[in-house]
């Protein structure tokens, strides 16, 4: 069975449509799975851990709309919330109780948080986090890491992971040279050239995934994440963690919870809206109490704290105890090792921590997003064919991580394993 038995006739016929409709067919780049050398397939439905196409091909899915879905997709549980919130008013334009519910459950989870202000979208909360640290500081210059992905924000797209990496852009047109000019890029764990950036400016913050997962996963280096922590302190910038992926995925309380290093700012999404739009940024009281109407920072949104996007976030975390994070551990060892034994002597580097997992094509780990660049694209994208048309549903680009979920079960990671193992034949 090659690729070329993925039937997609369906998937074909609505791409053709999208094209004259949507950019590129699709509403968000990585979805086109251009990177693996295939058109997209569209989905009509998902149930747990599985996915069926237009063309009612049923997949084990390993992207799970790329985090959110830590419990798969349509839990009862989340459906329940959402449409008993809904039943009630979609949107009101006035606070309701779950938004402080669902506050008080990240700040309890959360040791950086004690406030926090919600969004619809990870891009908006980073942009405001950013905002905020300016007025804060005084300052406008920002450190962040080459390969980590901050959302599309006009500062925070040079040297981007996820889409742009995908893509190969080092940065979009149509960002003013200021903009751009205001963010110094360094490589990841490379302490000597975050010592000389903070040296050479005056930084308001230095912005990091603490567990980067938008050049595929590639974890901090032993101690590198406290020593962001002293420098921002010793120069006066504030620490701003982007957990959009990590938070309430690698721990309960996120990466912060994960190292016990606590920045000053924190940027989340993705499982806090639980598969509908919402995200937040927050931290301490202090720095916090300076957004509108506190303060003068001004920051808004018509459908902000939205009561559905709540209710979805509330279940979401109502169901991750620490017995949840037990078991996402295990399935996301079973499922490393399991790329690693279906990969045999293909040189390949499978790096995971609790609920994500990248399996990189190189013959040397990867710490960096230059090595994560340096990776066989091209062998990646024949693997990921492959594991299409034996059911299996990868992140159609090496710059992004699978996303182990609660859903997925023993009978999900043999089959994937067994679609890998065939898959490295077709490589
Ligand atoms: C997805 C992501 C964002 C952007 O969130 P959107 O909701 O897509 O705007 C920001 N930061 C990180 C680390 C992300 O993975």
């Amino acid at each position: 069975m090659g690729p070329s038995s993925l039937r997609d006739t369906r998937s074909a016929e609505l791409y053709a449509r999208a094209l004259n409709v949507l950019p590129g067919g699709v509403n968000s780049p990585v979805r086109a799975m251009r990177a693996i050398g295939r058109d997209p397939l569209f989905v009509v439905r998902g149930e747990g851990a599985e996915l069926v196409d237009a063309d009612s091909n049923r997949y084990v899915d390993w992207v799970l709309s790329w985090g959110p879905l830590i419990h798969g997709h349509a839990h009862p549980d989340i459906v329940a919330g959402v449409t008993d919130a809904a039943q009630r008013g979609t949107s009101f334009g006035a606070p309701t109780a779950g938004e402080v519910e669902l506050a008080e459950e990240v700040a309890r989870r959360m040791p950086a948080v004690e406030m926090l202000r919600m969004t619809s979208s990870g891009t908006e909360a980073s942009m405001s986090a950013i905002r905020l640290a300016r007025a804060a500081t005084g300052r406008e210059k920002l450190l962040k890491f080459a390969g980590a992905y901050h959302g599309h924000v006009d500062g925070l797209l040079a040297e981007a992971g996820s889409g742009l990496a995908t893509q190969g852009l080092p940065a979009s047109p149509g960002v003013p040279a200021a903009a751009a000019a205001s963010t110094i890029v360094v490589p990841w764990n490379d302490p000597d050239a975050v010592r000389a950036a903070c040296a050479e400016h005056e930084l308001a913050a230095i912005l990091a995934e603490p567990m980067p997962a938008n050049m595929g996963l590639v974890p901090p280096a032993e101690g590198f994440l406290d020593f962001l922590r002293n420098q921002a302190t010793e120069n006066g910038a504030l620490l701003v963690f982007d957990e959009v992926i990590s938070g309430f995925r690698v721990a309960a309380g996120g990466a912060q919870e994960a190292t016990g290093v606590l920045p000053d700012l924190v940027v989340m999404g993705k499982i806090i809206g639980g598969g509908l739009p919402a995200a937040a940024y927050g931290g301490s009281r202090a720095l916090m109490e300076h957004i509108a109407p506190a303060g003068d920072v001004y920051q808004a949104g018509t459908l902000s704290g939205n009561p559905v996007a709540v209710a979805a976030g509330l279940s979401t975390l109502a169901l991750l105890d620490d017995a949840a994070y037990t078991r996402l551990a295990a399935i996301t060892e079973t499922l490393a090792d399991g790329l690693r034994q279906a990969a045999g002597d293909h040189p390949v580097q499978v790096q995971s921590t609790c609920g994500l997992v990248t399996i990189f094509f190189s013959a040397h780990p990867v710490r960096d997003l230059a090595a994560a660049q340096a990776c066989d694209l091209a062998a990646y994208g024949r693997w990921c064919q492959a594991l299409l048309a034996r059911g299996v549903y990868p992140p159609a680009s090496q710059f992004e991580a699978w996303f182990p979920s609660l859903a997925h079960t023993d009978e999900h990671l043999e089959r994937t394993v067994i679609a890998a193992t065939a898959a490295f034949e077709e490589v």
